[in-house]
């Protein structure tokens, strides 16, 4: 996971820098700092992580106290006035009769989840529940009207069958990426390192459902969709296998 990391973070630096590489030496990624999240993130009191649920409200406050231990500014406006961290989004689950597609697959119900263009009023019918997707903003200099995503969910299945789900991989491990890669951003800000362009770390909850936090995301997003010039996402790096060693 700390070669991953460390390649994307030379992939970041080429993008965001587009001159001198600055020192690379200067740049330290923390075993333990990744560890730290990912045993957080996967701990049974986050319940998961399901979104619409506790656990996944939880996880939010985490990532958003990680996001502001980083240094980053935070670009949602609620009520056109202050900034938050937090982007809320509402959905529908509703259950549908399943006739399955394939071998492997067995009728029976699952649920169906719309996500709804607006927040529900007391008037209305509609039963909705809320996720919300946490992001930060690093501005850059000369090029800061232009935007580098870096992305993960947060969210996971919460609980199957009885069972909590911790999500450890999927997708702990791609949030822990993204909240270190922030933190070494921030760092190398402080030595006078900054990214001519902006980056703008974005985790996503409602994936599991069908992706609709980042549906919600591109639909309302904080910056214009033409000021962003691309995005890194991040999914289940948790794992090596014989050709990436540790
Ligand atoms: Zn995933």
């Amino acid at each position: 996971m700390t070669s991953a990391l460390q390649s994307l973070l030379l992939i970041l630096l080429a993008l965001g820098q587009g001159y001198a590489q600055p020192a690379i030496s200067r740049i330290s990624v923390s075993d333990s700092l990744l560890k730290s999240h990912v045993f957080a993130l996967a701990s049974t009191s986050f319940r998961g992580r399901e979104t619409g649920t506790d656990g996944q409200q939880k996880a939010a406050h985490y990532c958003v106290q990680s996001f502001r231990q980083s240094h980053l500014s935070a670009v949602f406006r609620i009520d056109s006035i202050a900034g938050s961290f937090r982007q809320p989004f509402f959905f529908t689950s509703t259950r549908v009769n399943w006739f399955g597609a394939g071998s492997g697959f067995t009728p029976g119900t699952i649920n169906q989840y719309e996500l709804l263009a607006t927040p529900p009023t007391a008037k209305g019918r509609t039963k909705a529940a809320s996720g919300s997707n946490v992001a930060g903003l690093l501005m850059g200099t000369d090029l800061k009207h232009e935007v580098l995503v870096i992305s993960a969910h947060y969210d996971h299945l919460g609980r199957v069958g009885g069972s909590i789900h911790p999500g450890a991989d999927d997708n702990a491990s791609g949030t822990a990426t993204v909240l270190s890669v922030a933190s070494v951003f921030d760092s190398l800000a402080r030595q006078g390192i900054r990214n001519r362009r902006s980056l703008l770390f974005v985790l996503f909850s409602g994936e599991e459902q069908g992706l609709l936090g980042s549906q919600h995301f591109v639909n309302n997003s904080p910056i214009p969709l033409r000021q962003i010039i691309g995005n890194i996402n991040i999914d289940m790096v948790g794992r090596t296998d014989a050709a990436h060693g540790e």
